[in-house]
């Protein structure tokens, strides 16, 4: 279902309607909505007033909680989350009380919006969640404006794009060396870096960054490289041309790589952390073996950045 739903004349269809194009999801996002499915009645909606309000508050036929309620859960399971924190001993992991005052739901979504575009492997949900959602948008949720939510993650991921660009034009103009299919086209995006940032505030500015395929690079460092996107040599999808890369499925062999010295950095980390496993004598054979092959195939990784990389400063960069 799809709330903000409306019927062809334009009037707010309150009962939402069923999404044409099934809504991908992470794993977790699909637990708990599992979980939500068994607390609600057959039937019921996922946050249904039926169950999930106070004792003392009506429940409304067929109607989710209000704003005012959600806003009461957010701070209760910030406190739940602080108290979590503090019983196993990890104090910095607890909520700190806010200046601001209550979180709310907006400043919750904008929040939730920040962890899927910058948080490391946040881009990963960003390509399965979002992607999926910029596709089905183009690919006719009918013509419906962009809101809410997706709002939010336009300005999170064009500021996460932006940051990308400017740490790769801090290190280029710093000496650090890039190689990959990609290189040159990643120094070019670095270039412009400090012509927008910090200067990301409205939707307008962030869709002028997402649609400029010149600054689609992002960082990806679950598999140690960058993806400076290019949808007609992407790997990641052959078959369904999209504007957004899929980083969980992210070939090696595909043109739109590009490495840098920290890159190459964590890749001989990385080898060096599997070949002390691949020693282990209580790990099976098979097991050690394959540890010592991947350790193998990052040092190759390394080695070959180490003899393609260029710097910005070089002729025809
Ligand atoms: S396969 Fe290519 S386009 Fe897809 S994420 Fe990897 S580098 Fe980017």
């Amino acid at each position: 279902m799809f709330k903000n739903a409306s019927d062809q004349d334009g009037n707010h269809h309150s009962a939402g309607y069923l999404r044409e194009v099934p809504w991908v999801a992470i794993p977790p996002v699909v637990t708990a909505i599992r979980v939500l499915e068994k607390i609600v009645p057959d039937g019921g909606l996922l946050f249904d007033t039926a169950v999930h309000a106070f004792k003392n508050t009506p429940a409304e036929p067929a109607a989710s909680i209000r704003p005012n309620s959600l806003r009461g859960r957010i701070e209760d399971f910030a406190t739940w989350a602080s108290n979590l924190a503090r019983c196993l001993g990890r104090d910095h992991e607890s909520v700190p009380a806010d200046p601001h005052g209550a979180i709310g739901l907006a400043r919750f979504r904008r929040t939730l919006a920040w962890h899927i575009a910058c948080r490391p492997g946040g881009l990963v949900a960003l390509a399965i969640q979002y992607g999926h959602m910029r596709t089905a948008m183009s690919a006719g949720y009918a013509a419906r404006g962009r809101d809410g939510i997706h709002e939010l993650l336009d300005i999170e991921t064009a500021r996460a794009t932006a940051d990308t660009l400017t740490t790769l034009h801090d290190d280029l103009t710093h000496g650090v060396g890039i190689s990959g299919p990609a290189a040159r086209r990643a120094i070019h995006a670095a270039a412009q870096a400090p012509t927008f940032a910090g200067s990301i505030r409205t939707h307008r500015q962030a869709r002028d960054i997402l649609g400029n395929p010149a600054l689609t690079v992002y960082d990806n460092p679950r598999s140690l490289l960058m993806c400076v996107y290019n949808r007609d040599r992407a790997l990641c999808h052959r078959l369904a041309a999209t504007d957004a890369p899929r980083l969980d499925r992210c070939q090696p062999s595909c043109a739109n790589i590009a490495r840098t010295d920290h890159h190459a950095a964590g890749l001989l980390a990385h080898a060096e952390a599997l070949e002390k496993q691949s020693v282990s004598e209580v790990l099976p054979g098979p097991l050690t073996d394959r540890l010592a092959r991947r350790a193998g195939q990052l040092r190759e990784l390394a080695d070959r950045h180490e003899h393609d990389r260029i710097h910005h400063q070089e002729p025809n960069a």
